[in-house]
């Protein structure tokens, strides 16, 4: 296409707003390559442009960052990029150990946690094995996992939306080579308990490592009072991953890490060379926004009142909803799914949709107000 028709179709595109007019058809799309899963995310199949969303509510980003610390960190050292950043990697382990009273030699840094997710289960799963994992759950790891061969054997979730730590344990076999862990839970937002959770893990690790995905723990108040980082201290085979993507809003900048066993980490950088993946803007930024704690509580707290706005306006409806402790919340839908989909995204409003014990459930991240109201207002009309 040439210059004149790429304009043309732009200008026509926006002209007809047809960007949001290409939602025929949808499908499940494989958020779990396992049919026997509760779980199924449904997808439409052409995917709308997400920048030009009124309301970016499908992905669970922070829509308030990346903190103003971690901006300038970020502009003053664009000029570094001809630098590989493993001194910049160094800093920011020494200030993660700090932060988390742990040695520099049990923290592993890459691009985003899904990269450290899927290592891990290489490392785990290349010669196949078994994976124990809560039902639903987030993919990452487990879908890595079973494309090396790995069986899952996924447990429902209790009733309460907690992770069934009983029956767990008692899915655990003698090829069982991991268990994963995602708590607070996503795509449900829900919490199992802490102390019950660290009872589980140091009976567990026992005999198998235990893998703690704590993404969005932040987001509870005094979160880390919550994390299985003071399992490391004991010496359990636990490997906890955190990311800069949720309460740092840094998610297109892609830095994650995870605390583990000094052994779990070099069996992981075993694999591939340290620090490789990460450039050195975003290393100092996320350096940055550790310090910048105004920010993480300014997130925090807008986090909260939205969700809180959000509850009220979906008990208004008469719409239930699993209590959250995350950036996004997940609710059942008393409509077509693929219907509510589509006209959410004709209207610039991006949700997710799954198809949860054969019933249609959306999850909707936790934007601006301004966006919640939108989301509400479109969804009153979409649901009319
Ligand atoms: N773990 C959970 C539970 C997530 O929800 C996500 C992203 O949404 C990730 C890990 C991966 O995040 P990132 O790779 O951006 O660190």
């Amino acid at each position: 296409m040439n210059r004149r028709n790429i304009i043309k179709t732009t200008m026509a595109l926006v002209a007809g707003g047809s960007v949001f007019e290409t939602f025929a058809t949808t499908s499940l799309r494989p958020n779990s390559l396992d049919t026997s899963l509760r779980i199924r995310e449904v997808t439409t199949k052409v995917r709308p442009d997400i920048r030009k969303l009124k309301a970016r509510l499908l992905a669970n980003e922070n829509p308030y960052g990346p903190s103003p610390k971690a901006r300038l960190a970020m502009m003053e050292n664009v000029r570094f990029g001809n630098r590989y950043g493993h001194g910049e990697a160094g800093d920011l382990i020494s200030a993660l150990a700090k932060l988390e009273g742990v040695d520099e030699k049990c923290i592993l840094l890459g691009p985003g946690s899904s990269d450290l997710l899927e290592k891990t289960a290489i490392v785990k799963f290349r010669k196949g094995g078994e994976i124990v994992m809560a039902d639903p759950s987030y993919m990452s790891l487990v879908n890595t996992a079973k494309y090396f061969g790995a069986e899952i054997r996924p447990v429902p979730l209790t009733s309460g939306y907690a992770h069934d730590l009983k029956a767990m344990r008692a899915s655990l076999g003698s090829k069982t080579k991991l268990v994963y862990v995602c708590n607070p839970n996503n795509p449900t937002g829900s919490i199992t308990d802490a102390g019950e959770l660290k009872s589980f893990c140091r009976e567990v690790a026992e005999q198998v490592p235990i893998f703690v995905d704590e993404a969005y723990i932040e987001f509870i108040e005094n979160g880390r009072a919550s994390s299985m980082v003071s399992l490391i201290h004991e010496g359990k085979d636990v490997i906890i991953s955190r990311t800069f993507s949720k309460i740092h809003g840094m998610a297109g900048l892609r830095i994650g890490y995870i605390i583990a066993q000094p052994q779990a980490i070099e069996e992981i950088t075993a694999l591939s060379r340290p620090n490789m993946g990460m450039n050195v803007a975003a290393l100092k930024a996320a350096i940055a926004s550790i310090a910048d704690e105004e920010f993480q509580k300014m997130s925090r707290d807008k986090n909260q009142a939205c969700k809180e706005y959000l509850y009220e306006q979906l008990e208004a409806m008469g719409i239930t909803y699993i209590p959250s402790s995350t950036s996004f919340v997940m609710f059942p839908l008393a409509i077509d799914g693929e219907q509510y989909l589509k006209d959410m995204f004709a209207h610039g409003v991006g949700v997710r949709l799954f198809d949860f014990d054969g019933a249609p459930w959306s999850r909707v991240s936790l934007g601006t107000m301004k966006e919640m109201k939108l989301f509400v207002q479109t969804l009153k009309s979409v649901l009319a």
